[in-house]
């Protein structure tokens, strides 16, 4: 191999490594070997003001929100409803009330197939989503296109890795009524261009939901710019923590939307003559919400807000120059998802051994990788691929994860090839 002409260069102002001390689950060794962690795109890792954030909520103000009768109530409820305020500014919501708290970006994905699908989807209506969706922006539509007669229809995707703008145009009419579209392939890293998408849905009055479950994490999302019709993402792909997430929506869509699920918090009144819904937000929020997670994600946005972005953007897209460049020239492998614009994910094959054996090789030196078909069978179907392995890269991988890798796979290739 010609000498490390892979590498990273040292050019970027981003501090690594001052972010990289404040992830202390990467300081520890597994299998004997220190942590390589690039599996981001499955979860990322969470900093200590999130922890920390998670922990003090717990060790000082745990309480339940919206009952105002006493003081950690108060407090409770002011944390909670921060932290709304905190991700509306983040993704400039023009309210808080547009924020609404779910579980995740699959939640979010339901909540809207189920509360507005059921509603203004019509026999042979068609909801077009691209061929290389995560199955939570799939099956959620087929359910709902099932139930009143609609049709889920995919948006071809090249060998690359990119959607044809100009089949995409070809298959808009007027039966279009939904097109939801993964902001970033979380098999292939691709970016999508969803604001071109956004404009050509809307002239034909279509509706847009952005899945920004694998974007959210790598650049600032303006959805009043994108003018996105629905937007969801994760808190735990974003440094945040588990079993939370993010739906926005337009405010006049949500306001005529039929709440998701039934229960407290979500009625301003109840009689067997007839319930009352409550307002936006709550009107989604049903039963005792997850208050550590708002408070997670809240500390999250604030975790990002503080960091050079645009550093790390650049940061990340050197981890995969190097990283893609490295694994060409250890020979053997081939790339899987090739678009211009990509976010530091590589997914791979290789020619002599299946994902997973691959994947259990690195394991053992402790590096974390993903293997299978990430959840979008049906682009690993378009290409034939029963998997791949997928090394996902984050802000606070190194050089040295890359060396660790590229050693872990001359590894796999000695006793596998
Ligand atoms: N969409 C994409 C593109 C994803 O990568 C994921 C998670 N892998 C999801 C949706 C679902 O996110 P969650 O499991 O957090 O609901």
């Amino acid at each position: 191999m010609s000498c490390c002409n892979w590498r990273l260069s040292l050019l970027t102002s981003f501090d690594v490594a001052a972010v990289r001390a404040q992830f202390p689950i990467l300081q520890q060794e597994v299998n004997g070997h220190p942590l390589v962690y690039l599996d981001n795109a499955a979860t990322t890792q969470k900093p200590e003001s999130v922890i920390e954030a998670i922990a003090n909520y717990y060790r000082f103000d745990n309480s339940n929100v919206h009952r105002g009768a006493h003081a950690l109530s108060d407090r409770a409820t002011e944390q909670f409803e921060g932290a709304r305020n905190k991700v509306a500014e983040f993704i400039n919501s023009p309210t808080s009330l547009q924020v609404l708290w779910t579980r995740g970006t699959t939640e979010g994905i339901n909540l809207v197939a189920s509360s507005w699908g059921r509603e203004h989807l019509q026999p042979g209506d068609r909801v077009l989503v691209s061929a290389m969706e995560h199955h939570s922006n799939i099956v959620p539509w087929q359910m709902v296109a099932q139930e009143v007669g609609a049709k889920v229809e995919p948006i071809p995707v090249d060998e690359l890795g990119v959607i044809d703008l100009a089949v995409f145009d070809s298959l808009l009419d007027e039966r279009v009524k939904m097109v939801a579209l993964g902001h970033v392939s979380n098999a292939l890293g691709s970016i999508n261009p969803v604001e071109d998408v956004i404009q050509k849905a809307h002239a034909v009055g279509a509706k847009v939901l952005v899945d920004a479950a694998q974007s959210i994490a790598h650049w600032p999302i303006d959805v009043q710019r994108i003018d996105c019709d629905f937007l969801a993402f994760s808190a735990h792909k974003m440094f945040g923590p588990t079993g939370m997430g993010v739906l926005y929506g337009k405010r006049e869509l949500l306001e005529t939307m039929r709440p998701y699920q039934g229960g407290g918090e979500m009625i301003e009144s109840v009689s067997f003559a007839g319930t009352v819904y409550n307002r936006l937000p709550y009107k989604f929020e049903a039963g005792t919400p997850n208050i550590a997670g708002a408070v997670g994600m809240g500390a999250a946005v604030d975790f990002l807000r503080g960091l050079d972005r645009s550093g790390a953007d650049t940061h990340e897209k050197q981890l995969l120059g190097a990283a893609e460049q490295a694994l060409i020239e250890l020979g053997g492998f081939k790339l899987v998802g090739r678009a211009e614009h990509k976010v530091a994910v590589m997914s791979f094959v290789a020619d002599f051994a299946h994902p997973q054996d691959i994947g259990m090789i690195l394991d053992q030196q402790g590096i974390a990788v993903r293997t299978g078909n990430h959840c979008a069978q049906p682009i690993m179907d378009q290409y034939g691929l029963p998997g791949t392995v997928r090394a996902s890269f984050s802000l606070y991988n190194t050089q040295a994860d890359i060396d660790a890798l590229m050693a872990g796979l001359a590894k796999a290739k000695m006793f596998l090839a």
